[in-house]
Protein backbone atom coordinates (compact mmCIF):
# COMPACT_ATOMS: atom_id res chain seq x y z
CA UNK A 1 0.00 0.00 0.00
CA UNK A 2 1.72 3.31 -0.95
CA UNK A 3 1.55 6.34 1.40
CA UNK A 4 -1.42 8.37 1.23
CA UNK A 5 -2.37 10.74 -2.06
CA UNK A 6 -0.09 8.77 -4.30
CA UNK A 7 -0.59 8.57 -7.83
CA UNK A 8 -1.65 5.58 -9.85
CA UNK A 9 0.77 2.85 -9.48
CA UNK A 10 3.02 2.99 -12.95
CA UNK A 11 2.84 7.09 -12.68
CA UNK A 12 4.14 6.51 -9.23
CA UNK A 13 6.74 4.22 -9.89
CA UNK A 14 8.17 6.68 -13.00
CA UNK A 15 7.81 9.40 -10.32
CA UNK A 16 9.04 8.45 -7.28
CA UNK A 17 13.12 8.94 -6.68
CA UNK A 18 13.02 6.88 -3.60
CA UNK A 19 14.44 9.54 -1.74
CA UNK A 20 12.82 8.66 1.30
CA UNK A 21 12.03 12.37 2.37
CA UNK A 22 8.14 10.86 3.09
CA UNK A 23 9.49 8.07 4.65
CA UNK A 24 11.38 10.12 7.59
CA UNK A 25 8.53 12.96 7.10
CA UNK A 26 5.77 10.45 8.86
CA UNK A 27 5.38 11.00 12.49
CA UNK A 28 3.64 7.58 13.23
CA UNK A 29 6.51 6.18 11.36
CA UNK A 30 4.21 3.97 9.17
CA UNK A 31 6.18 4.43 6.07
CA UNK A 32 8.79 1.86 5.34
CA UNK A 33 10.66 1.05 2.39
CA UNK A 34 9.41 -1.73 0.32
CA UNK A 35 10.24 -3.76 -2.66
CA UNK A 36 12.67 -1.75 -4.83
CA UNK A 37 13.35 0.54 -2.41
CA UNK A 38 9.79 2.87 -2.99
CA UNK A 39 7.57 3.43 0.23
CA UNK A 40 4.73 1.67 1.19
CA UNK A 41 2.56 2.18 4.28
CA UNK A 42 2.85 -0.68 7.25
CA UNK A 43 -0.28 -0.97 9.40
CA UNK A 44 1.30 -3.13 11.67
CA UNK A 45 3.53 -0.32 13.11
CA UNK A 46 0.80 2.67 13.51
CA UNK A 47 -1.86 4.58 11.58
CA UNK A 48 -1.63 7.57 9.25
CA UNK A 49 -3.21 10.72 10.85
CA UNK A 50 -3.55 12.16 7.81
CA UNK A 51 -0.96 14.67 8.69
CA UNK A 52 -0.11 14.94 5.02
CA UNK A 53 3.80 15.84 6.06
CA UNK A 54 4.28 12.79 3.56
CA UNK A 55 3.00 14.65 0.59
CA UNK A 56 4.48 17.94 1.36
CA UNK A 57 7.86 16.68 1.53
CA UNK A 58 7.10 14.94 -1.92
CA UNK A 59 9.02 17.00 -4.26
CA UNK A 60 8.83 14.87 -7.72
CA UNK A 61 5.37 14.99 -6.61
CA UNK A 62 4.68 11.37 -6.92
CA UNK A 63 2.51 12.08 -3.57
CA UNK A 64 0.27 14.82 -4.49
CA UNK A 65 -2.32 16.45 -2.00
CA UNK A 66 -4.96 18.02 -4.25
CA UNK A 67 -7.10 21.29 -3.61
CA UNK A 68 -10.12 19.63 -3.74
CA UNK A 69 -10.10 17.86 -0.84
CA UNK A 70 -10.45 13.64 -2.51
CA UNK A 71 -9.99 10.87 -0.60
CA UNK A 72 -6.34 10.25 0.40
CA UNK A 73 -6.84 6.17 -0.73
CA UNK A 74 -9.17 3.97 -1.53
CA UNK A 75 -8.27 1.88 1.07
CA UNK A 76 -11.04 0.78 3.60
CA UNK A 77 -10.63 -1.68 6.86
CA UNK A 78 -12.96 -4.93 6.57
CA UNK A 79 -13.33 -7.59 9.31
CA UNK A 80 -12.71 -11.12 8.57
CA UNK A 81 -12.19 -14.29 9.77
CA UNK A 82 -10.66 -14.76 13.30
CA UNK A 83 -12.55 -12.17 14.76
CA UNK A 84 -12.67 -12.95 18.55
CA UNK A 85 -16.27 -11.77 18.83
CA UNK A 86 -17.21 -14.52 16.43
CA UNK A 87 -15.65 -17.11 18.77
CA UNK A 88 -18.38 -15.60 21.62
CA UNK A 89 -15.39 -13.89 23.22
CA UNK A 90 -15.88 -10.15 24.11
CA UNK A 91 -13.03 -8.00 22.44
CA UNK A 92 -13.89 -4.32 21.30
CA UNK A 93 -10.26 -3.32 20.53
CA UNK A 94 -11.16 -2.15 17.30
CA UNK A 95 -14.28 -0.11 17.90
CA UNK A 96 -12.05 1.62 20.97
CA UNK A 97 -9.68 2.59 18.66
CA UNK A 98 -11.27 3.63 15.68
CA UNK A 99 -11.24 7.61 15.25
CA UNK A 100 -14.42 7.52 13.02
CA UNK A 101 -16.41 5.81 14.92
CA UNK A 102 -16.96 3.16 12.10
CA UNK A 103 -17.23 -0.20 13.85
CA UNK A 104 -20.04 -0.63 15.84
CA UNK A 105 -21.06 -3.34 17.76
CA UNK A 106 -24.08 -5.14 17.52
CA UNK A 107 -25.72 -6.74 20.23
CA UNK A 108 -26.43 -10.66 19.78
CA UNK A 109 -29.12 -12.70 21.42
CA UNK A 110 -27.23 -15.67 23.20
CA UNK A 111 -24.22 -13.92 21.88
CA UNK A 112 -21.31 -11.55 22.53
CA UNK A 113 -21.53 -8.20 20.30
CA UNK A 114 -20.48 -8.40 16.97
CA UNK A 115 -18.60 -5.42 15.38
CA UNK A 116 -19.96 -4.21 12.10
CA UNK A 117 -17.94 -1.71 9.81
CA UNK A 118 -19.58 1.39 8.16
CA UNK A 119 -17.62 1.79 5.16
CA UNK A 120 -18.90 5.31 4.61
CA UNK A 121 -17.07 6.08 7.68
CA UNK A 122 -13.98 4.68 7.51
CA UNK A 123 -11.33 6.28 5.98
CA UNK A 124 -8.44 3.41 5.91
CA UNK A 125 -6.55 5.23 8.33
CA UNK A 126 -5.55 1.59 9.83
CA UNK A 127 -5.75 2.47 13.57
CA UNK A 128 -7.72 -0.69 14.05
CA UNK A 129 -5.44 -3.47 12.39
CA UNK A 130 -2.53 -3.61 14.84
CA UNK A 131 -4.22 -3.80 17.98
CA UNK A 132 -6.52 -6.50 16.75
CA UNK A 133 -5.17 -9.28 18.60
CA UNK A 134 -6.36 -11.81 16.14
CA UNK A 135 -5.01 -10.06 12.79
CA UNK A 136 -8.96 -10.58 11.65
CA UNK A 137 -8.87 -6.96 9.88
CA UNK A 138 -7.43 -6.32 6.33
CA UNK A 139 -7.29 -2.80 4.75
CA UNK A 140 -7.52 -2.79 0.89
CA UNK A 141 -7.93 -0.53 -1.93
CA UNK A 142 -11.63 -0.09 -2.89
CA UNK A 143 -11.60 2.23 -5.62
CA UNK A 144 -9.83 3.40 -8.81
CA UNK A 145 -6.86 4.83 -8.08
CA UNK A 146 -5.91 8.32 -9.47
CA UNK A 147 -4.23 10.06 -12.52
CA UNK A 148 -1.79 13.01 -11.86
CA UNK A 149 -3.65 15.49 -14.17
CA UNK A 150 -6.81 15.31 -11.58
CA UNK A 151 -4.64 17.55 -9.49
CA UNK A 152 -3.29 20.39 -11.88
CA UNK A 153 -2.57 22.68 -9.23
CA UNK A 154 -1.06 20.77 -6.38
CA UNK A 155 -1.77 24.15 -4.11
CA UNK A 156 -2.50 22.85 -0.18
CA UNK A 157 1.46 22.00 -0.80
S1 LIG B 1 -0.22 11.58 6.08
FE1 LIG B 1 1.16 11.84 7.89
S2 LIG B 1 0.77 10.01 9.18
FE2 LIG B 1 -0.05 9.54 7.10
S3 LIG B 1 1.64 8.48 6.01
FE3 LIG B 1 1.79 10.70 5.51
S4 LIG B 1 3.25 11.54 7.03
FE4 LIG B 1 2.55 9.52 7.82
S1 LIG C 1 -10.33 -6.23 17.52
FE1 LIG C 1 -10.28 -8.00 16.10
S2 LIG C 1 -10.97 -9.73 17.36
FE2 LIG C 1 -11.56 -7.86 18.45
S3 LIG C 1 -13.68 -7.42 17.79
FE3 LIG C 1 -12.29 -6.25 16.43
S4 LIG C 1 -11.97 -7.61 14.65
FE4 LIG C 1 -12.80 -8.89 16.31
S1 LIG D 1 -9.30 1.88 9.15
FE1 LIG D 1 -9.46 3.60 10.59
S2 LIG D 1 -11.46 4.55 10.15
FE2 LIG D 1 -11.46 2.49 9.19
S3 LIG D 1 -12.43 1.17 10.72
FE3 LIG D 1 -10.19 1.02 11.02
S4 LIG D 1 -9.76 2.57 12.59
FE4 LIG D 1 -11.79 3.03 11.77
Amino acid sequence: MRPPWALVEPVFLAACTRCDACIDACPTTILVRADGGYPAADFSLGECTFCGECAARCEPRALVRGADGAAPWALKASIGHGCLAESGVECRVCGENCPMGAIRFRPRLGGVALPQLDDSACTGCGACFAPCPTRAIALGAEAAERMPDEFPTGSER
